[in-house]
């Protein structure tokens, strides 16, 4: 085994600088020295702008101040993303970060909620949840300073401005020792015997040595496909969508930024709305082979939120995943491991959780094919469960109003989110598989919300009395209104705790 004294990363989007960052900290104790190549000419994708809550956590490990990273990249909180008109034109809910009330006696809320209908109890199951609650009345804190004992702090995340995330993550990663190299890498040469990657060349002429290389280099897979071939699994038979336009847009009319995402379903696709502090990311995904890209942009322009800043970034992606995301001395992150759409804001996601194992599995004194397939097993998983997830959303719904809506409503789905959606029409009962991201809320909240309902509920739930169970349901609500009656709106808070720099 040769040891590991150098680490390359190459590309500098926020898969690369959340990666140096994070391994910057190896550092310390450690002789190791860590080079990222990222060219300005190329650049980087440009969106990306909205985070899950495990994003918190991320930049608490990294050291990073809260305050001061949300000032610098104009972040808004995230309490959940609102999706509208997919289940049915009109139709709106929210898939809420926090969970539907607590198990009661080992048994799902859910299901006590459809016992609590069954009844007599007509509240619809939204008034059990703090986040969403706090969402619809555009509420937010995240101290503990309203805190019920009943209830878990507030789960969020954040909308951040992709760019100024790297700019910063950028200081701390070069401050922490990590070497920034401008220019394009022009080729990569192999080891003859281990095939692994021995340097990159840059375009200046500059041989850059690794023993270890991260391929950060988006869309293209610089090192894991075109150096190493690793090969691609296509996934657009179930996640059809291949095309996205992107607009920045300033928010004229003084309207706050509203602690959840938004997306919306059109006829070939969807919209998001990122509300950052000054600004809303907006931006359309689609399907090409149902819409054309002037109809695309057409729509998006139609329902803006705000004056559009910049011209607007068409993008073309094909959902999959990398055959391997780690390759004999490659661990490919972020683009260049592979992509799904932004629907449920994933994608930074697996690149936090890409870092994480890679700093599990390292060990400087060499690299073993027994952490590559470790890596790659567990984050096969990782996108075949958020796959299923994303299908979810195309195929619960009743639309027949265009050719794409037929055919998702109708295309064949993978067997794992079949069971999914039959055990839970059953008696809403959800398994959350070998820590599956989603949680029981996220799945109830989606096929809940795009009129997948339950028929039954686990018999477990009748072993609480009724007036009991009336009683508990009473505590949450209370509980769930005396924090969101209390909390400051979003804005205002923002405005104390982190106002744009
Ligand atoms: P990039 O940003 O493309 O960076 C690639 C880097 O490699 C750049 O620095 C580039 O200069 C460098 N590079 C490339 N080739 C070379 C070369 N030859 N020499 C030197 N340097 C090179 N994710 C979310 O979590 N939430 C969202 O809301 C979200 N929205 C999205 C919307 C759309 C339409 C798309 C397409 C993606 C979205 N994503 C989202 C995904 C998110 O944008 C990416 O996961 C994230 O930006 C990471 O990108 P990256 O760093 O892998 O690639």
């Amino acid at each position: 085994m040769k040891p590991i004294r150098h680490i390359v990363i190459v590309g500098g989007g926020t898969a690369g600088w959340m990666a140096a960052a994070a391994l910057s900290r190896l550092r310390e104790g450690n002789d190791l020295s860590i080079t990222l190549i990222e060219s300005e000419e190329i650049g980087t994708v440009g969106v990306g702008e909205a985070t899950i809550p495990p994003f918190v956590e991320f930049n608490q490990l990294l050291g990073v101040d809260e305050r001061e990273m949300m000032a610098s990249c104009q972040a808004t909180f995230k309490l959940g993303i609102q999706f509208v008109n997919w289940g049915k034109q009109g139709d709106s809910y929210i898939h809420p970060f926090g969970a539907y009330g607590y198990p009661i006696d080992g048994v799902g809320f859910q299901q006590h909620w459809h016992r609590a209908r069954a009844l007599g109890d007509a509240r619809p199951i939204q008034v059990f949840n703090l986040e969403t609650m706090a969402a619809y009345f555009g509420k937010f804190a995240r101290t503990d300073d309203y805190r019920r004992d009943d209830l878990p702090p507030v789960n969020y995340a954040y909308h951040i401005d992709a760019s100024r995330y790297a700019r910063f993550l950028r200081g701390l990663a070069e401050t922490r020792g990590v070497v920034r190299k401008e220019g394009r890498v022009a080729d990569t040469a192999l080891e003859g015997e281990s095939g692994f990657v021995q340097s990159v060349t840059m375009q200046d002429g500059t041989v850059v040595e690794g023993d270890l290389f991260v391929d950060c280099s988006g869309f293209r897979g610089l090192l894991i496909e075109q150096a190493l071939g690793t090969g691609y699994e296509d996934w657009r038979h179930y996640l059809p969508c291949d095309r996205a336009v992107a607009l920045p847009c300033l928010r004229e009319d003084g309207s706050p930024p509203a602690p959840f995402t938004r997306a919306t379903a059109h006829s070939a696709g969807w919209q998001w709305c990122v509300p950052l502090q000054q600004r809303n990311g907006n931006g359309h995904v689609y399907c090409s082979e149902y819409m054309a890209d002037d109809e695309a942009l057409g729509i998006l322009n139609g329902n803006l939120a705000g004056k559009p800043q910049a011209d607007p970034n068409f993008l073309r992606f094909t959902t999959g995943r990398r055959k391997k995301f780690w390759n004999g001395n490659v661990v490919a992150l972020g683009l260049a491991a592979g992509f799904m759409e932004p629907l449920e804001s994933t994608s930074i996601h697996l690149i936090n959780t890409g870092v994480n194992k890679l700093i599990s599995l390292l060990s400087l004194d060499g690299i073993t094919p027994v952490q590559e397939e470790a890596f790659n097993r567990l984050t096969t998983k990782e996108y075949l469960r958020i796959r299923d997830f994303l299908i979810l959303h195309y195929n619960a719904t009743e639309r027949t109003d265009s050719d794409f809506w037929n055919h998702v409503r109708t295309m064949a789905v993978p067997d794992t989110l079949t069971e999914k959606i039959e055990l839970f029409r059953l008696n809403g009962q959800i398994f959350r598989e070998e820590d599956e991201l989603f949680t029981e809320t996220s799945w109830a909240a989606v096929m809940m919300g795009q009129g997948i309902a339950m028929e039954g509920h686990n018999p477990m739930a009748a072993r609480i009395p009724a007036d009991a169970l009336r009683d508990q349901f009473n505590e949450i609500e209370k509980s769930v209104r005396y924090v969101v009656e209390r909390m400051p709106a979003h804005h205002d808070y923002l405005a104390r705790y982190c106002p744009a720099a």
